[in-house]
């Protein structure tokens, strides 16, 4: 079933454009990793696929399940089933991952979940996840290594279920525990109906991820579209020779 569409969109901020006609369709149940170089438009493309105020749509369309979403919220994207992970940069004293956690969940299904409930919810998760009980009970952020961190991005996206989740990995994500949890954790979240877009700097993303697709995006653009062994070859010949 095709779930995101995304047909010759333009975006801009401020007087600058950014994507440059991009096109790019995405099946339920696909992993799809997105590389380029810095400044290619890759978290602009996750940023407009979640509503970010921001980015102004200038020409294109995206469909979410056949519906055209570009003018609703970041918050209505969310509740049908649109994620993007989103580190958290700040300590936060006296708020607890899970606390943290029930709140982004009745954020985004609009309902109170019992306390109960959503305890046996998220203690399923971790078991999945093979996080550590105590991790639910530290203040967020307070402390964190880069792979606790991302344990919260992972741990927020079981939670919220999410139809398509994007993960944005930024350049300081090149500690490998980080890059570790997430891709082992986007691995065990895969339910064959779940998708992913994945958008990544690092190359030797392959050892722990196996996308179905993978996208070159230069300046604004997909210029190239493969299966795995893309990412190789790009790894080889540098994003300079796939330039259009
Ligand atoms: P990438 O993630 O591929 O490195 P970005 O999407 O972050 O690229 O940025 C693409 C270009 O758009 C960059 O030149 C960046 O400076 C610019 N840009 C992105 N977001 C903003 C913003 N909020 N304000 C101004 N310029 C932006
Ligand atoms: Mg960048
Ligand atoms: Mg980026």
């Amino acid at each position: 079933d095709l779930l995101l569409k995304i047909d010759d969109l333009k975006v801009s901020v401020g007087d600058r454009n950014i994507l440059k006609g991009l096109n790019l369709e995405i099946n339920s149940g696909e992993t799809h990793l997105i590389m380029g170089p810095n400044g290619a438009g890759k978290s602009t493309l996750g940023n407009v696929l979640m509503g970010h105020p921001e980015y102004k749509i200038d020409g294109g369309n995206i469909y979410f399940q056949g519906e055209d979403i570009n003018k609703l919220s970041v918050n209505e994207r969310a509740k049908k089933g649109l994620f993007l992970s989103f580190q958290y940069p700040e300590e936060i004293h006296g708020v607890t991952v899970e606390s943290f956690l029930r709140t982004s969940k009745s954020a985004v299904t609009g309902k109170n979940i019992s306390i109960l409930k959503f305890q046996k919810e998220l203690k399923e998760k971790m078991d999945l996840l093979e996080i550590p009980e105590e991790y639910k009970d530290r203040y967020l952020n307070v402390g964190f290594s880069g792979g606790e961190k991302k344990k919260n991005e992972i741990l927020q996206m079981a939670i919220l279920n999410p139809k398509l989740a994007i993960l944005d990995e930024t350049d300081s994500g090149l500690d490998v525990d980080a890059i570790k949890t997430i891709y082992e954790g986007i691995n065990t979240l895969k339910d064959g109906k779940k998708s992913f877009l994945v958008i990544t700097h690092y190359n030797k993303i392959l050892d722990y991820l196996e996308p179905d697709y993978v996208h070159i995006l230069v300046d604004g653009k997909i210029v190239e579209t493969g299966k795995a062994d893309l990412a190789d070859k790009i790894e080889e010949l540098g994003y300079e020779n796939f330039k259009m």
